[in-house]
């Protein structure tokens, strides 16, 4: 295998088809022509939320995403793509998990907490580090799996 061969890129789905964000998500877009990405191996990885909510969904923080339900769903739907994953490291290949900064589900160094409960008009929210809710299951399925990971968001 050839240096790009051995390396496998799992991007977070957004980063690399834009309309699954919810309308006036400002987030950093795969560039697919960057030395970093050019010619390497490439997972995109299914978006949680599209599939959870619906495209009309609307602004969400971690705290609220963060119930057993959603972390079952964002569980099994991972772990096709985990089966994949560990297979590609069993076979020597370095594996590399890219996020969305400041996402609920997919923040893989910061994420977005807030936003309090019942009827109100002003949604507060603030960006903390850590990861969202899709990244953290991601993490732990793979580490009980044994599996080596880098995990960042895209800059
Ligand atoms: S859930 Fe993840 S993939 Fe979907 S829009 Fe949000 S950050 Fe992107």
């Amino acid at each position: 295998m050839g240096n790009e061969a051995k390396e496998i890129i799992v991007v977070a789905h957004c980063l690399m088809n834009k309309p699954s964000r919810i309308l006036g998500f400002n987030a950093p877009i795969l560039d697919l022509t960057s030395a970093n990405v050019r010619c390497k191996n490439i997972i995109q990885l299914p978006c949680p939320e599209m599939i959870y909510f619906g495209i009309n969904r609307r602004e969400i923080t971690k705290d609220q995403l963060d119930h057993p339900n959603y972390r079952r769903f964002c569980r099994e739907l991972f772990k096709p793509f985990a089966d994949m994953i560990e297979q590609f490291a069993d076979v020597g290949m370095r594996i590399k998990i890219i996020g969305v900064p400041k996402s609920p589900s997919c923040g893989a160094e910061v994420t977005t907490i807030g936003g309090e409960g019942g009827c109100v008009t002003d949604f507060k929210h603030e960006h903390i580090a850590g990861a969202g809710v899709f990244f953290e299951e991601i993490e732990e399925e793979l580490v009980r799996r044994s599996v080596l990971i880098e995990l960042e968001d895209l800059k």
